[in-house]
């Protein structure tokens, strides 16, 4: 039987592509191996969104050089962010690679294949991307240059791909988009992601629905309503600000002030007590001021996000902030400030987290992690059970009796049913 081998970095939408990949590889007869030495077929699913993510792809590309030269059969292939338009360019850097393919695209040997693939036994919880690209044009970001303009995958298709995931053992599912409420505004009837949710909500067997990410200028109080009102959307919200300061914020052509992203936060929490806000913040942004950073941590204390991810600024070519504005926050500054965040960032996770202490949350069961059952609540938090029992997939509940800023453990209460 011929194997495949996927490699994949970046974010989620890189998974859920990976993910429909192997399952349109599976359906062709060829069977997964971790051994990239063993493949006769080898994907590369890149990022680029840093600089450090570009250089591990090349890293990357240099051992497929090495491994085409003593296994000359085995077909490679590279998608994701690092394929841009120069198609040419790049078969005339990396010769050994036979195809190159646009992120969100089809491996160009599969092209003329019909349906949608899909996994025979997808994963508890499962990516479904609702749109590709993005049409913001923040200035330091590649995305919009590497994925093109927005497309909103109409509802029926999503609807249709989510009602047979659900029916062969998906439990959750995690809506995709660069933002998602721009979702539909490209598609007849502008259908948007609050309506997209509502039918999505009545499909039987679908007991769990997430989606990012969202966009602080843009999420309605529609979304809201929709999170607040309906019972399998989860009260859990990605709602990147990137920094504390106006002056940063306006650099970086968000399209939102600080105080209109308060506004937002007390709007979302108001209408759906207890939900959980997780944020991306980007430090050393070029003009990043010591005191403006302190308005970012001073944010950071006063909303107390549930997790954050940080990352220092990396300019990318192309970009309005790499063309017009000098990186000019050395390197071990940024390293600096990024620590600072981390450090807030676990104290506020940790007293958060503490505060479950003998409360009961109920996990959706992922698979097993060192020795342990592992799975998310409602609010994204990760936890850990032990138990002899087979409890994949299934709904339990779970008494918190430890906790730290990562994660919650626990012993299990119940098993929730079919009933429910
Ligand atoms: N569409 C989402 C949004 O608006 O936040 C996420 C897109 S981006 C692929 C994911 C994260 O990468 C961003 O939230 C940002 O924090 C980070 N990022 C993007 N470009 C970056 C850059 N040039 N340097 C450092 N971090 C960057
Ligand atoms: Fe990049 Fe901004 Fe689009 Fe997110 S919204 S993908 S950060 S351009």
């Amino acid at each position: 039987m011929p194997h495949y081998h996927i490699w994949t970095i970046g974010c989620q939408m890189n998974k859920a592509e990976s993910e429909r990949l192997a399952a349109r590889f599976e359906e062709l007869g060829y069977s997964a191996t971790k051994n990239i030495g063993e493949a006769d077929l080898v994907v590369l699913n890149s990022c680029v969104v840093r600089q450090s993510a570009e250089d591990r792809v090349i890293n990357k590309l240099h051992a497929l050089r090495r491994l085409k030269k003593e296994k000359p059969d085995t077909v490679m292939a590279v998608t994701g962010c690092f394929v841009d338009s120069r198609i040419d360019g790049l078969f005339h850097s990396y010769p050994f690679i036979d195809h190159f393919f646009k992120a969100g695209g089809n491996p160009p040997w599969l092209e003329e294949t019909g349906e949608l693939a899909m996994p025979r036994r997808p994963a508890p919880s499962v990516y479904v991307n609702i749109s590709q690209g993005c049409d913001n044009f923040c200035s330091y970001c590649i995305v919009p240059f590497r994925r093109g303009r927005e497309r909103s995958r109409p509802v029926e298709e999503i609807v249709c791909e989510v009602g047979e995931l659900v029916k062969r053992g998906a439990k959750e599912v995690v809506l995709l988009g660069q933002n998602v409420d721009s979702y539909g505004r490209d598609l007849s009837g502008k259908p948007g992601l609050a309506d997209l949710l509502k039918i999505l909500n009545g499909i039987g067997g679908l007991e769990r629905l997430r989606f990012l990410t969202n966009h602080p200028k843009d999420m309605s109080g529609k979304l809201i309503g929709a999170i607040a009102g309906l019972d399998r959307v989860c009260e859990q919200i990605n709602l990147p600000v990137q920094a504390g300061s106006d002056v940063v914020l306006k650099a970086m052509k968000r399209g939102y002030t600080v105080a209109d992203y308060r506004r937002l936060v007390r709007q979302i929490r108001e209408g759906v007590p207890g939900i959980a806000i997780s944020t991306d913040i980007i430090v050393g942004f070029p003009g990043e001021t010591d005191a403006l950073f302190r308005e970012t941590l001073d944010l950071l204390s006063e909303i107390k996000f549930a997790t954050v991810h940080v990352a220092a600024y990396s300019p990318r070519p192309g970009t309005a902030a790499a063309r017009e504005l000098a990186d000019d926050v050395p390197p071990d500054v940024k390293k600096a400030r990024l620590a600072e965040i981390e450090r807030l960032q676990e104290g506020v996770q940790g007293e958060m987290n503490s505060g479950l202490r003998g409360e009961t949350v109920e996990i959706l069961v992922e698979g097993r992690k060192r020795g342990r059952w592992y799975g998310r609540t409602r609010t994204d938090k990760p936890v850990f059970f032990s138990s002899d029992r087979d409890h994949y997939g299934k709904l339990v509940n779970i008494r918190i009796d430890n906790t730290t800023a990562w994660s919650l453990q626990g012993k299990i209460t119940q098993e929730l049913g079919e009933e429910r």
